[in-house]
């Protein structure tokens, strides 16, 4: 762990494993709440200092740690394949998002204007400033084990607050990577920390109910960020909830259903299945429907499965066991439900694959309501198809979720690509376009998807307090 800029060890530790060949990859140290509330306290002594450097200096931090992550980044993608799974394509690619959120925001913490506002009165003026919230507690996923960290410690640095950050239990040696350069980069003492443990219950306690937490942001399921909102609640902590979703994927019949399909083959099975944008039901006009089946599943049928550090495999392996008997359960059920199963449909266990946590690529056809696969997020590797007839009947389905994070769309027309993107009620909207993210652009979800956005100048916004001035000048 990394506290008031010292590297923490601990006597108990807890084992890191590659989850697709089940070998121990690392040890790490065992946080407890006193190390949580160690932390705290360095970042809340860090504070002042910090909040009072100026937007320059700040930004000459991250510029520098952007330029470090961009040096190792072969490294990092590589211990990221290890840890969590991913191919290594996928992650360098990754690295290279989470190094663009270092650079964004070095370059934007200079242009955080504050606003003059004409009064009604003429002996008052009114003035905008903002400033930084203070003490950040953070907490993220598995999935992205790097550029989730930066997409939150970023905008909070250049903002001037300083950082506790707990990662997921699964890939803490990413999260140690990520704060070894910001060491590197001269971050000060206390200004970022890092706290890993197995259990994260009592770090989660201990950031909602210390009093000098100033807000808590956090990525991952609904159901804990929903526990996460409730108790920051208590102290009417500021938070930003990056949760699940449940993304359509639509195909209207005059968009080519070949070109579609490529699409949701590289949307659908990136880091396999495992991500907030995933498409979880692809809804195809029924006039394109076989053409678009036909493409997908022989695109499908390519996929290999397998350690994502030997390039030709595409798909890697789930996170952990409970989430192959998620996937195996939705497909079971779809399949006994009257679905149609045109490849995939179970566990990878041979071979070289018999300790990892492999599912096949699957395609499901004649996917409804009544399915599991329907409602719940699926979070891994399964293409749910499902037919309509009109706009207005896959609008209305396509809305029918408590999630609302990302959308798909394909079509020809712009007058429809335009009546769906206002008519869907998702965050990000992607029109024949398969990944709608940047660092320069807002993320983020409504319903039940989250509070808040992340990456853009509303990133920013969210590790901001804003302070009005009334000055009467009689
Ligand atoms: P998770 O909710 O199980 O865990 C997320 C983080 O919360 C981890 O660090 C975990 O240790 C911590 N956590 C769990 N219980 C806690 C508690 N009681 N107190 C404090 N911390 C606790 O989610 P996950 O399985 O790691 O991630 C997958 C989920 O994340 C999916 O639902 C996915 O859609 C979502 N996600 C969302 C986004 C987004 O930007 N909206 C991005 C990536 C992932």
């Amino acid at each position: 762990m990394f506290i008031n800029g010292r590297w923490i060890t601990t006597q108990n530790t807890f084992a890191v494993t590659n989850p697709a060949t089940g070998e121990v990859i690392g040890q790490m140290a065992e946080g407890d709440r006193s190390h949580a509330v160690d932390a705290i306290e360095a970042a809340a002594t860090a504070l002042p200092d910090w909040s009072a450097s100026t937007a320059y200096q700040r930004a000459a931090i991250l510029l520098k740690a952007h330029q470090l992550m961009i040096a190792s980044k072969q490294s990092l993608a590589e211990l990221m394949t290890r840890e969590q799974g991913k191919p290594l394509k996928a992650a360098l690619n990754e690295v290279q998002y989470a190094a663009d959120f270092l650079l964004w925001f070095a370059e934007e913490s200079k242009r955080v204007y504050g606003e003059t506002i004409p009064s009604a009165r003429a002996d008052q003026r009114f003035i905008v400033r903002y400033q930084p919230v203070g003490v950040v507690a953070a907490i993220t996923p598995w999935n992205y084990p790097i550029s989730m960290l930066t997409r939150k410690l970023a905008p909070a640095l250049a903002a001037g607050c300083t950082v506790v950050l707990k990662p997921a239990e699964a890939t803490p040696l990413c999260a140690k990577a990520v704060f070894e350069i910001l060491e590197q980069a001269g971050l000060p003492a206390g200004v970022a920390n890092l706290i890993t443990v197995s259990d994260p219950t009592d770090i989660g306690h201990e950031f909602c109910t210390n009093p000098k937490v100033k807000k808590i942001t956090f990525t991952g399921s609904t159901a804990v960020g929903r526990k996460i909102a409730q108790q920051a609640a208590a102290q009417v902590k500021r938070v930003s909830m990056e949760l699940g979703g449940h993304a359509p994927f639509i195909v209207f019949d005059d968009a080519d259903p070949v070109h579609a399909a490529k699409g949701a083959s590289l949307v659908k099975f990136l880091n396999t299945g495992q991500a907030c944008i995933s498409p979880n039901r692809i809804f195809v006009q029924r006039k394109i429907l076989e053409p678009f089946i036909h493409t997908l599943v022989a695109r499908v049928n390519a996929m290999n499965a397998g350690n994502g550090l030997d390039p030709a495999n595409s798909i890697g392996p789930l996170v952990n066991e409970a989430a192959v008997a998620k996937v195996e359960r939705q497909v079971n059920d779809a399949v006994d439900k009257g679905a149609a199963l045109h490849c995939g449909g179970q566990r990878l266990n041979q071979g070289d694959l018999s300790n990892g946590h492999f599912y096949a690529p699957t395609v499901l056809s004649s996917v409804d309501e009544d399915m599991l696969i329907y409602r719940e997020e699926t979070f891994g590797p399964v293409a749910a198809i499902i037919p309509f007839d009109t706009y207005d009947e896959v609008i209305e389905r396509a809305n029918d979720t408590n999630y609302g994070l990302a959308a798909y769309v394909y079509t020809q027309n712009l007058s429809t690509a335009m009546r769906a993107f206002e008519a869907l009620n998702f965050g990000i909207i992607g029109i024949n376009d398969i990944n709608p993210t940047s660092a320069a652009a807002p993320f983020g979800g409504m319903n039940e998807s989250g509070l808040g956005r992340e990456g853009a100048r509303e990133g920013l916004q969210e590790y901001l307090e804003t302070k009005l001035g009334g000055f009467s000048i009689a």
